[in-house]
């Protein structure tokens, strides 16, 4: 079974969609919210409990994976899937944000070297250089014990390929709204370029592995705030092909203007091709993804939902709290009494409240459960809206009741 993506319902008179993505290990019903599993397994769940919660996918990535266990060892165990027990479909990112970004607190260091002191080089000053990026890679010290390495293109699609995922991702310079005008239009040039070199070596690794289920790649967008990069990103990888191929769908990544999410979102899919999948990374508040799905995003993922859980923040349909809060320590009532998920359906406030303040590990657990039983069923009832022909209606009473605390 191969990969494949179509679209059954459009919102009117925007670029939004639902459909379905196909691949080896399932389908994905779109839009989707996909937790994260970093390191091959999301922190404090079991995979029975995500499934349950409604999730379709996870994504791993891929950098983490380099690092610790290794690839290798993923691939004698059949790929990430059977590995972490997830019989679902499943991603990894390329690895290039987090060469780029680890390790200095997800500061976004990065030295563009060679020029004069600038704000690209700003940036990077009085921290350690703990990514230096070339034309041929990133070189980049390990955040678990400070040896060196280096990821390039190639070296990517290899780690990608033993990982075996089913969707993955190119490998992508990563820049921030602080790098200059012309830093950012040479940072695209070298993104484009390293596209071509992921395709390339794609191709060849999915023929030299072929008896291995099909991956699908997925080219990833940058260009920051200017609207002619994005949209130029988004033609040159929308037409790219190489090696006879093209890409399977694309990632919208990089660095956001949260205010700007719809509309540069908008920028791109506009341009995109109609009939492939895309992927807004990094995006996970619910009224960034309303911004996304409307404007033409089909997945996205986001480590918040499961990050902010094991601090004690909850989700409910009426805004965020802590529920470690002393206020909570009598409430008997669930996180969310709209909420149908296994924590809300068999635990209080009161009895959360008790395990965080107990440091009980069952607490992370129930919160993770919730969050994002919260944010994958939120991205569900958008694509039921569209298949209805209600978005607008539901995006409406939803940001009203969630917004209103
Ligand atoms: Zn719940």
């Amino acid at each position: 079974m191969g990969f494949s993506f179509s679209i059954s319902s459009e919102i009117p008179g925007s670029l939004g969609r639902a459909g379905q993505i196909s691949t080896p290990h399932g389908i994905i019903q779109t839009p989707a919210f996909i937790p994260v599993g970093t390191k091959a397994t999301v922190k404090s769940a079991l995979p029975d409990s995500v499934s349950d919660l409604g999730a379709q996918a996870v994504l791993a990535n891929a950098y983490h994976l380099y690092l610790q266990p290794g690839p290798e060892i993923l691939d004698e165990a059949g790929g990430l899937s059977t590995f972490m027990n997830w019989s679902g479909p499943t991603f990894t990112d390329s690895g290039g944000f987090q060469v780029m970004s680890l390790g200095v607190g997800f500061k976004k260091v990065i030295d563009m070297g060679g020029d004069s002191l600038n704000s690209d080089d700003v940036i990077a000053e009085k921290r350690e250089r703990l990514a230096q990026v070339d034309d041929e890679g990133v070189t980049f010290k390990s955040h678990l014990d400070g040896s060196m390495h280096r990821f390039t293109p190639e070296i990517s699609m290899q780690v990608q390929h033993k990982i075996g995922a089913d969707i993955i991702f190119a490998f992508d310079e990563l820049t921030t709204l602080h790098n200059t005008r012309k830093y950012q239009e040479r940072s695209l040039e070298r993104t484009r370029l390293w596209a071509l070199r992921c395709l390339d070596e794609h191709k060849r690794l999915s023929d030299e592995r072929a008896t291995k289920p099909y991956q699908a790649l997925f080219g990833v967008l940058q260009g920051a705030q200017f609207e002619d990069l994005r949209r130029k990103a988004a033609r040159d990888l929308g037409s790219m092909n190489s090696s006879n191929i093209e890409f399977d769908g694309f990632g919208m990544g990089g660095a956001l203007d949260k205010s700007m999410l719809g509309t540069i979102v908008s920028w791109m899919a506009e341009e995109l091709p109609v009939n492939k999948p895309r992927h807004l990374l990094g995006i996970g508040e619910p009224t960034d993804l309303f911004a996304g799905v409307e404007n033409g995003a089909d997945t996205f993922d986001c480590v918040s939902p499961t990050r902010e859980a094991r601090t004690s923040a909850v989700y409910s349909s009426t805004g965020r709290f802590n529920v470690s809060n002393g206020a909570y320590k009598r409430d008997f009532s669930p996180i969310d009494e709209k909420c149908s998920c296994y924590t809300c359906a068999h635990y209080s406030r009161a009895y959360l409240n008790h395990l965080f303040r107990a440091k009980e590990i069952l607490g992370p657990t129930l919160a993770t459960i919730h969050n994002l039983h919260f944010t994958v069923s939120l991205v569900d009832q958008m694509r039921e809206a569209i298949h209805r022909g209600d978005f607008f209606e539901f995006k409406a009473e939803f940001l009203g009741r969630y917004l209103s605390r």
